[in-house]
């Protein structure tokens, strides 16, 4: 389960923060200005996620950077084709001459994503921020970027005159043990039971026999489909989307479709009010309406939209309805 949040108002700078419920730990999607994050928020931060490195997607980096430095965190970037290039020239405009004698390490792991490979680099703070430890891989447009125990980030690359990353977060299905059932079952909860949620995760057959603790502290083995049937509850993970510039042509919406689909919460950016859509587009960017539209066509659930032109300052509620509208088919 997840929580997400724009850091800034809608017309300000991008930034998506995503806490991970029941975790210390937090997504993070484009990094522009970060001040509206606490420091202890921003140190839950495990991965980020940046679109493209225009300066209102990207400027937060110095901010991150100088809340992590000095402790013992690890952070995973990811970005677009050039994104290395951006990052070192970051760590480049600094001096790290005192930095090898710190007790604790700041290190990152940046990853630039291709439409064939994704090339990765590590840098630590004690080794004044060198690029080492580079891995290149090949890599299949629907692939995972990221594989966690409990969900997955896939992405898309979209056209905003530069390559800008749409991102999907697909949380995994969640296996519940029904307390009541199992009692009744005569068996007893222990660490049988992630056993049993590994082998439902992981499609075992319904035939492998799983050894469980009965409530008189004996042992029994009861195929795994018999508990599935009898004491588990599954429920569906949530999907978690974020869309950010874009021009409205058939490849992004192709690719926003696939981003989007069926999402619970899809925060998208809409620029400019439909009325001004020619300036949208001469812009690559969406209008309230397309981002409406796209979330309609992809069945999502809740779209928050972001990124509003400053040019409608004061009358941003009407964006809000116009995508509003829009998602709801009116
Ligand atoms: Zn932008």
């Amino acid at each position: 389960m997840f929580h997400a949040h724009l850091i800034n108002d809608p017309a300000s700078d991008p930034g998506v923060y995503l806490k991970l419920k029941h975790r210390r730990e937090a997504l993070l999607f484009d990094m522009g200005e970060l001040h509206g994050l606490a420091p202890r928020q921003i140190l839950k931060i495990s991965n980020v996620f940046i679109s493209h490195t225009h300066v209102d997607h990207f400027i937060g980096f110095d901010h991150l950077l100088r809340i992590c430095l000095g402790r013992d965190l690890h952070i995973n970037l990811f970005g677009p084709p050039g994104f290395i290039k951006n990052i070192e020239g970051k760590f480049a405009s600094y001096s790290w001459n005192l930095v090898e004698n710190y007790t604790n390490d700041f290190s990152l792991s940046v990853t630039e994503i291709g439409e064939h490979t994704q090339i990765s680099f590590d840098y630590s703070c004690r080794k004044g921020f060198k690029a080492e430890n580079n891995g290149i891989m090949a890599r299949a447009a629907n692939d995972n970027i990221l594989e966690r125990r409990d969900f997955n980030v896939k992405t898309a690359c979209l056209d905003h005159k530069i390559p800008s990353l749409a991102y999907r977060v697909e949380e995994k299905e969640h296996i519940n043990i029904m307390k009541n059932n199992l009692l009744e079952a005569g068996l007893s909860p222990g660490p049988w039971l992630e056993k049993l949620k590994e082998g439902i995760r992981n499609n075992k057959p319904n035939d492998m026999p799983i050894v469980a603790t009965t409530v008189e502290g004996g042992n029994t083995a009861i195929s795994l489909g018999k508990l599935k049937a009898s004491i588990v509850k599954i429920s569906a993970g949530k999907i978690f989307s974020y869309v950010a510039d874009a021009r409205y042509n058939p490849g992004n919406i192709k690719k926003i479709l696939y981003i989007a689909d069926k999402a619970d919460t899809l925060f998208i950016e809409a620029s400019f009010l439909q009325e001004d859509y020619r300036t949208a587009f001469e812009k690559y960017h969406l209008t309230a309406h397309q981002a409406g539209s796209l979330a309609r066509e992809a069945q999502v659930k809740n779209i928050e939209i972001f990124h509003i032109s400053p040019k409608y300052k004061g009358c941003e509620y009407l964006l809000h309805a116009e995508a509003q509208e829009a998602l709801r088919g009116m």
